[in-house]
């Protein structure tokens, strides 16, 4: 079938729409018409060519919220009309060991992206959710709570899982000091997870302008990274550290905030290699790690857990012939905390 997207076509040129044809379910197949799409920095990094391996023509997206209209004699228990999600990935080879302990990000065999990726049945590139439909195995299909706004959900589908997959790995909750660095998209869902898991939570960022909203979103104290002196005062207070920064800065500055064993996890991807001083890790036993979204039932647990504690994310809903306009505003930060897409509007 053929439908209605939005693309890049190369690495500069602004987004414009494009027909793209989804494949016909087959029996484990669940098809979805999209009604919300969340605007990830990732979408921009992959629409540039910023990590390199972009093809075009690209349909970015991957914080789909949609309503089930078609599922396969072998698609579970989804059904017609059902609110679903799907986030990063479509398809993983599911043997490998990584698949096997439900860590389908980590796949060793073929993980299958939800964009810029190529389906697991050979017929063709992938393509995201800046468009009116798609197509996605049921395994990679997910519940969204209904008590949940379905479009300030759809950021949950990247932005959330990224954040919640390691807070919950690395022990945020009570009696731990968590914090977060960037308040954009993922930094304000990160905030929001961190405090129902029960830690005190404190925001660093460049943005003075955003210390109100810190403490709204349940932030304890907020650190501006420009001003030598605040980030002095908090030298060696961190248990762990949440790191969304999608450009280049200084990562040493961040490691010594944190406390003897502490973890900074880097979820941001700046285009350019960051450089580390060993000292900021030997100095107190610090580790940098890294952290790539999250598997499909940690997915779901996720949305379960967000379902239970009435969380969601902030969004400014866009027609999808502003998201160039969209862009421009998340490379300045001006962004609370998350661009929608209302999927209608491609109609
Ligand atoms: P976003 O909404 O644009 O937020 C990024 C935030 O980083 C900004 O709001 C800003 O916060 C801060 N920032 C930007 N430029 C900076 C600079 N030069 N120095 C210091 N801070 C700066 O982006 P997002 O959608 O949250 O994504 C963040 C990053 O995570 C991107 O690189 C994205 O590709 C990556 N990502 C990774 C995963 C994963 O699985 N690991 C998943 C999704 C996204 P302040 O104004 O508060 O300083
Ligand atoms: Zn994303
Ligand atoms: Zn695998």
């Amino acid at each position: 079938m053929s439908i209605s997207a939005f693309a890049a076509f190369d690495s500069v040129k602004p987004l414009g729409p494009l027909s793209i044809r989804r494949r016909e379910p087959g029996s484990r197949d669940v098809s979805i018409e999209i009604l919300y799409c969340g605007v990830c920095h990732s979408d921009i990094h992959m629409a540039r060519n910023e990590w390199g391996g972009t093809v075009y023509p690209i349909v970015p997206g991957h914080e789909i919220v949609g309503k089930v209209t078609f599922a396969g004699s072998e698609a579970g228990d989804f059904k017609v009309g059902d609110l679903v999600g799907v986030g990063c990935l479509v398809n993983s080879c599911r043997t490998c060991e990584p698949c096997r302990h439900h860590l389908e990000q980590y796949c060793e065999g073929r993980a299958v992206m939800t964009y810029n990726g190529y389906e697991a049945d050979g017929s063709g590139p992938t393509y995201g959710g800046y468009s009116a439909a798609v197509v996605v195995d049921k395994d990679f299909v997910l519940k969204v709570p209904g008590s949940l706004d379905p479009a300030a959900s759809a950021p949950l589908l990247c932005a959330g899982i990224t954040t919640y997959s390691p807070l919950k790995k690395w022990n945020a909750g009570p009696g731990k000091k968590v914090a977060v660095v960037g308040l954009g998209g993922l930094g304000h869902m990160a905030v929001k997870i961190a405090r129902a898991m029960g830690a005190e939570v404190y925001v660093i960022s460049t943005s003075s302008s955003k210390a109100a909203d810190a403490a709204g979103l349940g932030a304890s104290g907020f650190v501006l990274s420009t001003d030598a002196v605040q980030m002095k005062n908090f030298r060696s207070a961190f248990d762990l550290i949440i790191n969304t920064v999608s450009a280049p800065h200084d990562i040493n500055a961040l490691l010594n905030l944190l406390r003897t064993d502490g973890t900074m996890v880097m979820l941001g991807v700046p285009p350019e290699q960051l450089s580390l001083a060993p000292f900021s890790l030997i100095s107190k036993r610090r580790s940098l790690a890294g952290s790539l979204i999250g598997g499909i039932q940690e997915t779901q647990e996720m949305l379960d857990f967000c379902g239970v504690h009435g969380i969601t994310a902030d969004v400014e809903i866009i027609r999808m012939d502003q998201i160039n306009e969209a862009y421009e505003r998340m490379i300045k930060g001006e962004v609370k905390y998350r661009f929608v897409i209302d999927n209608q509007t491609l109609k």
